[in-house]
């Protein structure tokens, strides 16, 4: 599974095939990765042959498509049964891919679909990067209705904490920017608030971005949603993130999941606005997707178009995210295949 090896080390599976043999095949995966190795098309046939059935490090066990063909979920399946999921979003001059970096999560955020069903094992680099070039591979052979042909984003917002998972989620994003040639800005680490991980990636040589969950503007709110905040409370987290922006003078990104009369309230807007206005953060809303173990119910667009105007009102940046995906539970949240659970519909 060429995948599973660093780029570097490539030649150790080629055995006696010569160096440029290796160069070749290093192009494929990482510069125009194709989804089946019998389109590589400069390699001997038996070489092709070979790598046919080990080219990723994963089978697709279901792929699903919504939106009208611009969001498209892929659920990967690992030989040892861990369950890998992707989402691909496509817009007319972006194409961002959402991607895992653990199977499950420990973290257990109250409203996270993934949360709710527990930690089964971290991912490796290689599995990280081959959802990378999947879609990569995906998107120049097939391709989607009006979407780029290549990546534009790649956001760690799919399951799993990827700063609780540092050292294979940095090999991954080494292998991204080093050798795939992805820009470190295109790329987006989503944290919950492990505050030592962000500290340790704010060393790192890569300006890439940075998103925070925070979800609540006081520590008492933030518990009851969010557990590991007992650990890293919020004043914390701001200096960590104050750091982040100070090393690499890029703007820090905060999430907020509104969640009907949870934190969607002027009280909680008030609060926000000063952690933003100090962190200079921009501030994503996004609906809260329903999940099953949770009674939380998004906000009403009503609230979410007031809270966007009391934030904006005190003169902070936001969005309100569009949600993708949400028919075929691809939406941010929602992942949650846990092996041998099988999901309900709707
Ligand atoms: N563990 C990382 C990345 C995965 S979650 C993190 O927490 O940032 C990616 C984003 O989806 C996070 O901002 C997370 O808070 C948000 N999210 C989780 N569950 C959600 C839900 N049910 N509805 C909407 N957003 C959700």
């Amino acid at each position: 599974m060429p995948y599973m090896l660093a780029p570097e080390d490539l030649g150790q599976m080629l055995g006696d095939e010569p160096s440029y043999r290796v160069d070749q095949l290093r192009d494929w995966l990482y510069h125009t990765p194709v989804l089946s190795a019998q389109d590589m098309t400069n390699l001997p046939s038996d070489l092709r042959d070979h790598l046919a059935t080990r080219l990723w490090p994963f089978s697709v066990e279901m792929e699903q498509v919504a939106d009208t063909g611009t969001t498209r979920k892929w659920l990967f399946r690992t030989p040892d049964g861990a369950a890998i999921e992707a989402v691909l979003m496509g817009y007319p001059r972006r194409a961002t891919l959402c991607i895992s970096s653990q199977a499950g999560c420990a973290l257990a955020c109250t409203f996270c679909a993934t949360g709710q069903f527990g930690f089964e094992r971290h991912l490796e680099p290689g599995e990280i990067v081959a959802q990378v070039a999947y879609a990569q591979g995906f998107l120049r052979q097939i391709g989607m209705p009006g979407v780029p042909d290549h990546l534009t984003n790649i956001v760690f917002m799919g399951m799993g904490e990827p700063l609780a998972n540092y050292r294979r989620v940095r090999e991954a994003i080494r292998r991204m920017v080093e050798v795939m040639g992805i820009s470190a800005r295109s790329l987006t680490v989503s944290t919950v608030g492990m505050v030592p991980g962000i500290r340790k990636l704010a060393d790192e040589p890569w300006p890439v971005s940075l998103a925070i969950s925070l979800h609540a503007a006081d520590d008492e709110l933030r518990t009851s949603l969010v557990p590991i905040n007992k650990r890293y409370p919020i004043a914390e987290l701001e200096a960590a993130a104050a750091e982040y922006f100070e090393k690499k003078r890029r703007r820090v990104s905060i999430e907020w999941t509104m969640m009907d009369g949870v934190n969607d309230t002027l009280d909680q807007a008030d609060k926000l606005a000063s952690i933003a206005r100090r962190l200079r953060a921009h501030v994503n809303l996004i609906a809260l997707n329903p999940t099953p173990l949770s009674e939380a119910r998004a906000s009403t667009k009503l609230h979410i178009e007031e809270f966007a105007t009391a934030l904006r009102d005190r003169r902070v940046n936001v969005t309100i995210r569009d949600t993708r995906g949400r028919d075929i539970d691809a939406a941010c949240g929602q992942l949650r295949v846990a092996s041998g659970f099988s999901r309900g519909s709707g």
